[in-house]
């Protein structure tokens, strides 16, 4: 009887290794997809930054990454 108790309490104790191991050591899978996620880039015509797809500023057909630089080339 002493035995089944202590194989439970080594069962137990195994476990408990396994999951905080498992916590510690779990990386930060969202923020590593979220930098990883591919995005196309834009460059703007004025003064050639990059600007991702979904934040640049199209301007009769042309990319621009802000307003500013769309009406100074449009002049
Ligand atoms: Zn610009």
């Amino acid at each position: 009887m002493f035995l089944m108790r202590l194989v439970i309490l080594l069962i137990i104790v195994a476990i408990l290794l396994w999951l905080l191991k498992r916590l510690f050591s779990a990386p930060p899978e969202p923020e590593q997809l979220e930098s990883t996620k591919p995005e196309n880039m834009r460059q703007c015509k004025y003064c050639g930054v990059h600007v991702p797809e979904s934040s640049i500023l199209l301007v009769r057909e042309k990319p621009y990454c802000c307003q500013e630089h769309a009406d100074l080339d449009q002049q």
